[in-house]
């Protein structure tokens, strides 16, 4: 195992990873730019350094100075929690060649996931249901509309580098296309340095479930059930649950062993997540994530498992000690993303927070790296805190999330908090009945006059 590992992350998911290592007895060290001198993530670590001034292009995007804090402190392996360098095959491929290990799946598969193209076609090769859609690449407006007609309208474009939900643009009818096309292809140019996009058929009232799975460098691959995800805004979640309302214990079991089989063939390695939408009783890939997700507490909540302590455990070679009958699902799990944003028009809202009280009580966590006093820089996300709620059934779940949210106090800032005392509320929501446009509409309907 492990003695010592450099966390090159920031916020909640910085202490997450670091609340593990201290677990299993693993030294940490934490990395921050020069506005994260005083962040929970840098107190709580063994051993600090600083890698950059603000802008994370210069700090935790700034593999240079990662590296060297490595190599400063001794640290043998590097966790990249996720956003910044958790997808980048090439840094992964950096911290290989320096004799470091990285906690996560190889460079080679990082690769893959993150060409859009490539990952639809491996995975479909390995048998998983994809969502229809081009073959690859639309290279000119005649063959995308030749693409749509064939499919039907609406149709989404979506940029082959695609991430954060960024360069993705419906196109609803032929006379739409062309701008489409030219508005997701400046987007991904801009977001990614690749105007390259693809196209699928736009489903239009589908949820999104995805399957977490967990595999050891011995050739096991366990599945941890899934997570709904399907109340977003701008594609980007913001209330996640397992199990999902919408499968029944056959369908959970059958995309388990879809998934579970496919990475198999494939050698995977670490934790990894395979998003699709769900239709009509049909399951339709559109992503794998290869790293550690944002929503991983509802599954360790409802299995038990602490997944990032497995994460590690693979990382360092130890072979998973369970099967996949020992993977029991127990009871029901939300997770509320609680933002640095305005409730209505969501507008970051960094700034101090003057008051903070996280709740408590059985079945109640709160992951966050947020305290009294604790000023909220504007460069990074505007991610808060994350309260999971766990409770035999959904609807002891709902109702411990209803009071969690009332004790739940964030100060001085603007948060989401108030959508979702609102939203734990909504008939549909009680009822699960809800697929990845509900919010959306949603707040169209209710957003209060002075914020339209
Ligand atoms: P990103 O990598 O940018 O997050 P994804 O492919 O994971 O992109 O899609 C993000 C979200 O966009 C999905 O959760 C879903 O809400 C929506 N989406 C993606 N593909 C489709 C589709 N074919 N039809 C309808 N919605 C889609």
């Amino acid at each position: 195992m492990f003695e010592k590992v450099l966390i090159a992350n920031r916020g909640e998911i910085a202490l997450r990873i670091n609340r593990a290592c201290k677990e299993m007895g693993i030294a940490t060290v934490a990395v921050h730019s020069t506005a994260d001198a005083s962040a929970m993530h840098v107190r709580l670590a063994d051993e600090s350094v600083c890698i950059g001034p603000p802008p994370a292009a210069q700090s935790y995007l700034n593999i240079p100075q990662i590296i060297a804090a490595c190599e400063i402190t001794g640290a043998e392996a590097i966790h990249p929690g996720y956003g910044f360098l958790s997808e980048n095959a090439r840094f992964a491929e950096i911290v290989r060649e320096h004799g470091i290990a990285f906690i996560g799946p190889t460079p080679e598969h990082i690769r893959l996931m993150g060409d859009k193209i490539a990952a639809k076609q491996a995975v479909k090769s390995l048998g998983i249901p994809t969502v229809p859609g081009s073959d690859g690449a639309v290279s000119s407006d005649a063959e995308a509309a030749r693409v749509a007609d064939e499919m039907g309208y609406p149709v989404l474009i979506k940029a082959t580098a695609g991430g954060g939900g960024r360069g993705m643009k419906v196109a609803r009818s032929p006379s739409d296309l062309s701008l489409a096309l030219s508005t997701a292809r400046s987007e991904a140019k801009a977001a990614f340095a690749n105007d390259e996009v693809y196209m699928e058929k736009y489903l239009q009232r589908p949820r999104h479930i995805e399957v977490q799975v967990l595999a050891d460098s011995h050739g096991k691959v366990l599945h941890l059930g899934e997570r709904d995800c399907s109340l977003q805004r701008r594609h980007q979640k913001l209330w996640e649950e397992a199990p999902s309302p919408a499968l029944n214990a056959a369908q959970r079991q059958e995309i388990g062993a879809t998934v579970t089989r496919a990475l198999e063939k494939l050698g995977y390695l670490g934790v990894g997540t395979v998003e699709f939408l769900f239709e009509d009783g049909g399951f339709y890939f559109i992503e794998m994530n290869t790293r550690l997700q944002v929503e991983h507490p509802v599954t360790e909540a409802i299995t038990g498992l602490d997944i990032v302590r497995e994460q590690i455990r693979v990382a360092a070679g130890g072979a998973l000690e369970m099967e996949q009958s020992d993977i029991v699902f127990s009871g029901h799990a939300i997770e509320c993303r609680i933002n640095a944003e305005n409730p209505f028009t969501f507008r970051p809202s960094p700034g101090t927070i003057t008051h903070f009280h996280a709740p408590g009580g059985l079945g109640v966590r709160f992951d966050s790296a947020i305290y009294d006093g604790y000023k909220i820089p504007p460069y990074y996300d505007s991610l808060a805190g994350k309260l999971i709620v766990h409770g035999r059934n959904r609807n002891e779940c709902l109702m411990r999330l209803r009071r969690s949210l009332d004790e739940l106090v964030v100060g001085g800032i603007d948060t989401t908090i108030p959508l979702f005392q609102k939203l734990v509320r909504e008939p549909d929501i009680l009822n699960g009945d809800y697929h990845i446009h509900w919010l959306e509409h949603y707040l169209a309907a209710s957003r209060p006059t002075s914020a339209k």
